[in-house]
């Protein structure tokens, strides 16, 4: 789904699913055609998120885009102040603030692109995913394929013992389930 620039309005758009569903390389298409149409993007991503790079939003496949990392969801604020279109990264991983800097931006007429991890490994609602989701007006939402049959996996099953909701970055400790394959943590 395409969205064109807004004439005399803002926006939010969601994309979600399961881990290996694409959501990042989805983020990055949608913001390359925004700047090839000369529009002014800004990237932003929680400062947890450490994998691979520091300064650029990287998808498992490798493409990436220059980011800013904040602290705190409202920091978002008056970085983007000259961009027409934001694009927020692992959104799951920010603070509860989130939900009204989304809500500030689109009022402010700017296109919003939201992507992030909709259930944790436990299948439950990630951070703040649900709430953006709702206020959004579109919402993505990618399926991976599961690993153990193929069908396709909106789960993600974690492989090690580790009670923690957030293991950042260490993608060889999950896969794609499908609902079938998708065996609920042990606590
Ligand atoms: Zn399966």
């Amino acid at each position: 789904m395409e969205h064109l620039t807004p004439h005399h309005s803002g926006w939010i758009e969601v994309i979600t699913g399961s881990m290996f569903s694409g959501k990042t390389e989805e983020l990055i298409r949608r913001l390359r055609r925004a700047q090839i149409a000369r529009q002014h993007v800004a990237i932003f991503k929680p400062d947890i998120d450490t994998r691979f790079s520091d300064d650029h939003i990287v998808s498992h496949s490798r493409q990436q885009l220059e980011s800013t990392r904040v602290k705190k969801a409202t920091d978002i604020l008056a970085l983007a102040k000259h961009v027409q279109v934001v694009g927020i990264d692992e959104a799951q991983f920010f603070d509860v603030g989130i939900i009204e800097v989304c809500r500030i931006l689109a009022k402010q007429k700017k296109r919003v692109i939201v992507a992030g991890l909709e259930k944790d490994f436990r299948a439950q609602p990630f951070g703040h995913m649900p709430e953006l989701i709702i206020d959004a007006e579109y919402v993505t939402k990618n399926l991976a394929i599961c690993v153990i049959c193929g069908n396709p996996a909106g789960f993600t099953q974690r492989l090690t013992n580790s009670g923690d909701q957030i293991l950042v970055g260490e993608t060889e400790a999950y896969e794609a389930r499908c609902r079938n394959c998708y065996e609920e943590p042990k606590e």
